[in-house]
């Protein structure tokens, strides 16, 4: 198991930690500051710094085939730090910074296009999210304006919990159809942007909507039927 020091302080940059294992995918852990790919956002990548000084560089980070096992990997061809051995984990801030805006960005449109999410991804220069939903309902000036009032009202964005329980009797909560928030660990994450949006979610936030700053919708496009995707990418 990695204890994931970024789903309590996505903030953090980075972080000293044991080497627990050496894959053929990459270096486990005992505790990191590197997001893996997951729910429509990339891993992080960065670097390991040894006790030496010298540093490997990280190039993503993925889940493990262990059960909460986060594996760093390498570049090609680097030699890995020793099982055992202590490193400082650093990650690529400001690329994390950009999928922190991004992934909060998508909550706001989530919450600003009532319709059913069917997915969504995270880009270092967009993010898109999709929705079973007919095209005319769609108003691209409209879903523009819509998210820029809600970063520049600075809704604060808060990290709670539920229970499976709760969460079994309240699945309206679940507004991404294609993810299903990970179960069996007794409770299920919850992100709020208070008064906007609320849903189980793994991903990194910013602490306040305004930290995410002007967007604009670039595209919205038909992916068939019953998936309209919408495109939106920084203004400035
Ligand atoms: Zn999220």
């Amino acid at each position: 198991m990695t204890e994931t020091l970024f789903r309590d302080d996505a903030y953090l940059k980075s972080c000293t930690a044991t080497v627990i294992a050496v894959t053929e995918q990459g270096v486990v852990l005992d505790r990191t500051v590197f997001y893996p790919t997951g729910g429509g956002q990339p891993g992080d990548s960065g670097y390991l710094r040894r006790m030496d000084g010298s540093t490997v560089d990280v190039t993503n980070t993925v889940k493990g085939e262990a059960p909460g096992e986060i594996v760093h990997v390498l570049a090609a061809g680097s030699v890995p730090p020793a099982p055992g051995e202590t490193v400082s984990a650093e990650i690529d801030w400001a690329r994390r910074y950009v999928h922190m805006r991004y992934h909060t960005a998508l909550h706001l449109l989530c919450a600003v296009v009532a319709a059913p999410v069917t997915g969504g991804q995270i880009a270092s220069d967009k993010a898109r999210a999709d929705f079973a939903i007919e095209m005319e309902a769609l108003d691209k000036d409209a879903i523009e304006a819509k998210l820029n009032a809600l970063v520049n009202a600075g809704h604060p964005v808060q990290i709670g919990a539920i229970s499976d329980a709760e969460l079994d009797a309240q699945p309206e909560l679940i507004k991404t159809m294609s993810v299903s928030p990970p179960r069996g660990a007794g409770s299920v994450r919850l992100v709020e942007v208070a008064s906007v949006d609320l849903q189980p979610c793994g991903g990194t936030h910013v602490r306040n909507t305004s930290e995410v700053g002007p967007l604009q919708v670039q595209k919205i496009r038909s992916e068939g039927k019953l998936n309209k995707r919408v495109i939106i990418s920084f203004a400035e």
